[in-house]
């Protein structure tokens, strides 16, 4: 039956056909599992999601989240709390965590995997656990054993939960200019006072507590990022037993009215308006930045899976929708009158739609599978060489996937919407709320501007030896090794000459570095990212190509015309491997030459923006 959020053949046609995970099971981390295991969890993931987390999204939409000013209380959807506990129960909320702490020690590439339908359901409600799940990972790595003790455990079950406070009314991309005050009490302790804005899920019904990180300058410390430090700020003091005592003067003073998440309680946080509010430290001072990077980087590769998911989510309704409305002839009988309606799902244009959409989503479904496997390889790995080569993977497709899938993710929700037509604009279907949930993946967790500065500067051309990009490469050198004789060669040569010119984008912006033109280099940072992203994408085509294409010739064999039309009807698998190579050969045809022009574009090194001045952009001087 079809899933309409996710494709779960492809998803395990990732899993177990691409990535192998299986191979996992080799690594002492994981003997404990097996293939059967793996695939089970991935049938329990798409059941909940669909049976219980599915249905909040619309009522999300319906009775978002709200705040009393009253109680300064917010109640969240009334459907969530049963969907949140359903989701701990069946044991996603600690599915990757160590044994050790209480968790179930799945490799990551299944964990992230069964997200990708969890967050396809509803990736608002997502975000409670989601967020909670990443402050109890930083208590767990930099607290001592009683902070562990006292807030981290308390989290990993769902009893309490997490925030992530960075962002300041003044201080957003800027999060040096933060205001949050520290100061430092005889007890060892911090008096917190401050205000943080835009903190999602900061207030809630679903849980008992809240365990706040939150980024503050001790007074003193040195401005800007160096001199931030983190802490520990709960809701509600806890007492040495673990029970919850006094209210710790942290008060909810609104919540954000979006464009869309709604169920998703954005919260303006005051710390301390009464001078009572009692922080904990994080680590050690002054390494606060340090510290929350880890919280930062899990949550934007988790916004790339969501735009992903989200995306998804759209497609599979478009796909259902387009199969199912008939409207127009088939073209060849144009000047027939008496022709039969067909579904659109046969128009040219219609198809390209949704092949556009499905390239796009198998592309980001392999990468970012990709990504989390190299965490597997981290843990489970004994090779040093393996684990280099697997962070410097993370570090590279880190900004590409979290900005490349956001603004694709709302590109594909677009494209969901106009093969709807029409009733995709209307709110009785559910393509709206798609759209109007993807934008703010772009803009969280550090913009896209910010991400494509992040893979210019800091992942590439001052990565020592650009040892991040060199893995890359060689990853993709060994795909097209193993390509050879199996993919077409016109396919391959259209990604090796997309790859030399990729080598010669890093050099140009190596030579612009090296002669000082830093602002040339920012002002290409998101033309740049945008073409990697297509280069990349290509890649994951390339891969999917050796191994889909023997198998689709092992089903289909030569058949043409009627004859594969009739086999692809009857047979789900001769269907999916044909889908599954057109897709690729789709992206890598049409999509990947986009990439010359974009490098073409940047090489021309253009300097009009460069040149331009805040002035200049209308007729008359604003203000
Ligand atoms: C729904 C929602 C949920 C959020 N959840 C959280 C949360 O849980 N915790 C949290 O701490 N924050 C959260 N945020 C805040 C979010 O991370 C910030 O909105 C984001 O970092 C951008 O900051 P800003 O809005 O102040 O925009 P600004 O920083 O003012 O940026 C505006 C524009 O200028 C660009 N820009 C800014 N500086 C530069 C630069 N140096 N170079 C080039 N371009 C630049 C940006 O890319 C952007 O296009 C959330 C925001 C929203 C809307």
């Amino acid at each position: 039956m079809l899933n309409p959020l996710v494709d779960t053949r492809d998803v395990k046609f990732v899993l177990f056909e691409l990535l192998d995970v299986d191979k996992l099971t080799k690594f002492e981390v994981y003997a404990d599992f097996d293939h059967d295991t793996f695939d089970a969890t991935i049938d329990l993931a798409e059941q909940i999601s669909y049976d219980v987390i599915y249905p909040t999204a619309e009522d999300g939409d319906k009775n978002p989240a709200k705040w009393d000013p009253a109680t300064k209380a917010v109640t969240l959807p009334p459907s969530y709390k049963g969907a949140m506990d359903a989701y701990f129960e069946a044991g996603f909320g600690s599915i990757y965590d160590n044994p050790e702490i209480g968790g179930m020690g799945m490799p990551f590439t299944i964990a992230m995997s069964s997200l990708e339908f969890v967050t396809a359901a509803n990736y608002s409600l997502f975000m409670y656990p989601g967020l909670s799940h990443g402050a109890m990972e930083l208590i767990e790595e930099y607290g001592t054993h009683e902070q562990w003790e006292m807030y981290g455990a308390k989290i990993l079950t769902g009893e309490w939960g997490g925030s992530m406070c960075l962002t300041e009314p003044d201080a957003g991309s800027d999060v040096g200019a933060l205001k949050t005050k520290a100061v430092k009490q005889a007890d060892g302790t911090y008096k917190i006072s401050g205000q943080k804005i835009f903190i999602s899920g900061g207030e809630n019904d679903y849980y008992a507590n809240m365990i706040h990180p939150v980024l503050a300058r001790i007074e003193g410390d040195p401005k800007g990022t160096k001199g931030i430090s983190i802490f520990i700020v709960p809701k509600f003091l806890v007492n040495k037993d673990g029970s919850m005592g006094a209210f710790n003067d942290v008060t909810c003073t609104g919540i954000e009215h979006k464009m869309g998440i709604h169920g998703q309680a954005t919260s303006q946080l005051a710390f301390g308006d009464n001078g009572n509010c009692v922080g904990y430290l994080l680590g050690e001072e002054r390494q606060g930045m340090k510290i929350m990077f880890k919280m930062m980087n899990m949550a934007r590769m988790g916004t790339a899976l969501m735009g992903q998911a989200n995306a998804s989510a759209a497609y599979m309704h478009a796909v259902t929708y387009a199969k199912n409305r008939i409207q127009g002839c088939d073209v060849t009988q144009m000047l027939n009158p008496d022709a039969p309606g067909i579904p659109i799902a046969n128009h040219p244009d219609v198809k390209r739609m949704l092949l556009y959409m499905k390239s796009h989503l198998e592309g980001q479904r392999v990468l970012i599978n990709l990504m989390y496997n190299q965490f597997d390889i981290i843990k489970g790995s004994v090779n040093e060489d393996d684990k280099k080569e697997a962070n410097a993977l993370i570090e590279i497709l880190t900004p590409i996937l979290k900005a490349g899938c956001t603004d694709k993710g709302l590109d594909i929700a677009s494209t969901a919407m106009q093969t709807y037509g029409g009733y995709g604009y209307c709110k009785d279907y559910p393509i709206v709320r798609y759209m109007s949930d993807a934008k703010i993946l772009a803009i969280w967790e550090g913009t896209n501007g910010i991400q494509a500065m992040d893979l210019m500067m800091r992942k590439i051309l001052m990565n020592k030896e650009q040892k991040n990009y060199a893995a890359l490469r060689k990853r993709m050198d060994e795909t097209v090794a193993k390509a050879k004789g199996i993919v077409d060669e016109k396919y391959l040569n259209l990604f090796d000459a997309a790859t030399k010119q990729l080598d010669e984008l890093i050099e140009f912006f190596k030579t612009q570095m090296a002669t000082g033109k830093f602002l040339n280099i920012f002002a290409q940072a998101t033309p740049f990212l945008d073409a990697m992203y297509i280069v990349a994408m290509a890649w994951a085509h390339v891969w999917t190509l050796t191994v889909a294409q023997p198998k689709m010739q092992e089903i289909v064999g030569d058949a043409k015309g009627a004859d594969r039309d009739k086999l692809i009807a009857d047979n789900a698998e001769a269907a999916f491997y044909t889908g599954k190579v057109l897709s690729s050969q789709f992206y890598i045809g049409t999509e990947l030459p986009k990439f010359s022009g974009r490098a073409q574009a940047i090489l021309f090194n253009e300097g009009a923006v460069v040149k331009a001045n805040p002035n200049i952009f209308t007729g008359a001087l604003a203000e």
